[in-house]
């Protein structure tokens, strides 16, 4: 098998990846602030990342994959303190939301989603070693900030010169405590709305909240150790997220805090182009309401390499909905077929080591698809053609699963009813939550609900699949 290759943002270059331990790759990757539902961009970041992760297993590796979910924030806290409720209140149904979400689009489960607020010990300890350090000082207003010159290196992934720092860094008109505009906020002092919004914990420093970057920091060497082997998120968080996440691991540890930074480009709305048939699509709400499948809208991220900007268009989408209705006819076909000619043998294998070079090339998905469906086009020749070659039949449908076990893009046969869909994903985060708190009883009892109306579930590495038998 060829090498795997990835695009390092650190160092500029697509470098040869392999995971430090020879075995599990262990990758942490930005997740959602979980204040209003993820929107489609965001889910083309986290397609991104569930592209890495299963080609990092279709190359024999394990994961290890760590996604927080950031629970506290300006944003939450605002929204909180106007209902009158606590951060908790607006979290909850926003965390749900975001694995149904994620579960539509076939986004496989990560190990891990530690959230921020199960985190305040961990991210408190780091504080108190930067401090220790003399990399971070407690100002006048009770607030703790990391002091950016002194930390030889600040700005190596970013390579931002000090004068665009400045400007980019966001300059808050109060922070007069601050003892240079640059540094960046580790611990916040509380405000009465942090307090009255359940936002506020006890530290070395006084009542207060973590800044911005602290959680992925504590969170990421907490589970991953000092270093990992690839940091994910999307273009945007290079600066001033990931830059300051280093110093402060970095400064913390002395190690190197990730041997990859992959970051993933934009999804972009163009209002004009969008279609007539297909309407405007934000959410993934928007999408079911459109009509346009998981399988298509993952065709429609893939057909576009990842570090290429993405425009979100009615026309890309209904051409990912035929698409995927080739890739769903010709798997039915081959599930059918019952022979064909040993050529289809050969073609097979032509076409397993072109994707599996595709997409070990810097996870190049429009050039794995593009062999599909050259694969496509070439089996159904030799199918038509006929031939009594079983092994033949096996050996394409095994490529077929191979490939797409990383593109994940044949469409449900006949969607069920949205009703009975939304009824079962119901009974399922019920039960999920059952076995989380390890209620065996109660989630057996969800599961003999949902089997008796004609729904059979499977769990299995991937999170639960669940399909209408009668
Ligand atoms: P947030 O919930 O804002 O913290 O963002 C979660 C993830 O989505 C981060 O990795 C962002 O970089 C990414 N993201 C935000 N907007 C977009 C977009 N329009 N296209 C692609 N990724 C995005
Ligand atoms: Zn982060």
């Amino acid at each position: 098998m060829t090498t795997f290759r990835l695009y390092n943002t650190l160092t500029r270059a697509v470098e040869e990846f392999a995971p430090a331990d020879g075995e599990t790759v262990r990758m942490y990757t930005c997740g959602p602030t979980v204040y209003k539902p993820a929107h489609l961009g965001n889910f083309r970041t986290f397609l991104f990342e569930d592209l890495l992760r299963r080609v990092v297993v279709l190359r024999g590796w394990q994961t290890l994959q760590v996604m927080n979910l950031t629970d506290v924030d300006d944003k939450i806290i605002s929204g909180a303190s106007e209902a009158g409720v606590t951060i908790g209140e607006i979290t909850a149904p926003v965390v749900k939301k975001f694995h149904e979400d994620r579960a539509f689009l076939r986004i496989q489960d990560a190990e891990i989603y530690p959230s921020a607020t199960d985190h305040i010990p961990e991210m408190v300890a780091l504080v108190k070693t930067l401090v220790d350090r003399g990399l971070a000082y407690r100002a006048e207003d009770g607030s703790v900030y990391f002091a950016i010159g002194k930390l030889h290196g600040y700005g190596k992934l970013s390579r931002l010169d000090t004068r665009e720092v400045k400007t980019g860094a966001r300059v808050i008109q109060d922070d007069y405590s601050k003892e240079n505009a640059q540094d960046f906020a580790l611990w916040k002092a509380a405000k009465e709305e942090d307090e009255k919004t359940g936002a506020a914990w006890d530290s070395p420093w006084g009542r207060g909240r973590p800044g911005w970057h602290l959680e992925c920091s504590a969170m990421a060497m907490r589970y991953l150790g000092e270093t990992m082997d690839i940091h994910c998120g999307g273009i945007d968080l290079i600066f001033p997220h990931h830059e300051d996440e280093i110093a402060q691991s970095e400064g913390a540890t002395g190690a190197p805090f990730a041997r990859f930074w992959c970051h993933g480009e934009f999804l972009l709305t163009d209002g004009s182009k969008m279609a007539k048939r297909i309407g405007n699509v934000a959410t993934v709400a928007d999408l079911k309401e459109q009509g346009v499948s998981a399988a298509a809208f993952r065709h429609f991220v893939f057909s576009t390499h990842y570090r290429k900007q993405l425009n979100l268009s009615g026309e890309a989408l209904e051409a990912s909905l035929e698409g995927v209705r080739r890739i769903g006819d010709f798997a039915a076909r081959l599930e059918a077929a019952r022979g064909a000619t040993p050529a289809l043998e050969t073609i097979a294998a032509e076409a397993e080591k072109e994707v599996v070079e595709a997409l070990s090339d810097d996870l190049n998905a429009p050039a794995a698809l593009g062999s599909l469906y050259t694969f496509i086009r070439r089996a159904n020749a030799e199918l038509d053609r006929g031939g009594q070659d079983r092994a033949a039949v096996e050996a394409a449908r095994k490529t077929f699963a191979r490939i797409n076990s990383v593109l994940d893009v044949i469409p449900e046969e006949a969607g069920p009813d949205p009703e009975l869909a939304a009824w079962v994903e119901e009974k399922l985060a019920a039960r999920r939550a059952a076995r989380a708190a390890r209620d065996f009883a109660r989630a057996d009892a969800l599961r003999g609900e949902i089997e008796a109306r004609g729904i059979s579930i499977e769990d299995g590495p991937h999170g639960t699949r669940w399909k209408k038998i009668r």
